[in-house]
């Protein structure tokens, strides 16, 4: 007789959010709050993770630049392992599963394993980091595009970053800070103004939130004079600016009060 049971658990991809607890969905919460078994990304707040119950078994599968505590197939392999044994899973990644966060290839191997898969959308670190900032991605007089770019992956260099930024778009970059030197030299050689606006936002929708701006010139100094650390994300364009935030900023700041 088998000891695997016929009936695999679910594994819930769901999106934590970009910090703010208050930014969870209302069904991340429940999966949350319920959960027998949570497998989460360094980058979940504790305070999330404080809204499971006593006894609720956490499993962090941080991965750091340097430092993985979990290669990508052994995490799937887990998951795989874990539901196939009859237990539901909350994986849960920071902002939304699907945006940078591997939740693909997560959902290949469950269901390349005969594993049901749910996914619960999360607020991406870009739509949190606007938000918090009180920074507009698209705005009727200066940005109708808006694009999401990972920093930080293969052939960055191969990569064409041609008229993903420049006159009305916006240029959301992840996973930069590591990069962002070359990231602004090859935008500049793209043919970009060295002057357009930058911002980069640390720890969006926390308590020890940055909001620091630069010409893209300037990004690669501003990080460094900043000591900038991750998780931050970077903004390109004119929705980056000053001027076009401010009175917004202090907007976003009254309504959370
Ligand atoms: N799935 C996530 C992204 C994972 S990639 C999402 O949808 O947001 C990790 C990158 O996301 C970080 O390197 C950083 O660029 C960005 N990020 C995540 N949380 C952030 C936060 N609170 N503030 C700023 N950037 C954040």
């Amino acid at each position: 007789m088998s000891t695997i049971p016929s009936t695999p658990g679910t594994v819930w991809l769901v999106g934590a959010g970009p910090g703010d607890p208050d930014l969870l969905t209302l069904r991340a919460a429940r999966l949350v709050m319920n959960a027998q078994l949570i497998v989460h990304d360094g980058l979940v707040d504790p305070a999330i993770l404080a809204l499971a119950r006593p006894g609720t078994q956490l499993i962090s599968v941080a991965k750091q630049r340097s430092r993985h505590t979990l290669q990508q197939d052994e995490i799937n392999a887990l998951l795989v392992r874990e539901a196939l044994a009859g237990r539901d899973v909350v994986r849960l990644k920071g902002g939304d599963p699907f945006i940078f966060g591997r939740g693909g290839e997560e959902a290949e191997a469950c269901r390349a394993a005969g594993v049901p898969v749910a996914v619960v959308p999360g607020i991406s670190a870009a739509i949190g980091a606007a938000a918090a900032a009180g920074m507009p991605l698209t705005h009727r007089s200066h940005a109708s595009i808006v694009s999401f770019v990972a920093g930080q992956c293969k052939g960055l260099s191969d990569q064409n970053w041609t008229g993903l930024a420049g006159k009305g778009r916006t240029l959301v970059i992840y996973m930069g800070l590591a990069t962002s030197e070359a990231i602004a030299e090859k935008l500049i050689a793209d043919g970009l103004a060295p002057e357009i606006p930058v911002a980069v936002i640390e720890n969006a929708t926390r308590p020890q939130m940055r909001v620091l701006r630069s010409s893209l010139a300037g990004l690669p100094a501003l990080v460094t004079a900043h000591q900038v650390k991750s998780p931050a994300i970077i903004v390109i364009g004119e929705a980056a600016g000053e001027s076009k935030t401010e009175s917004l900023r202090a907007l976003a700041l009254e309504g959370m009060q």
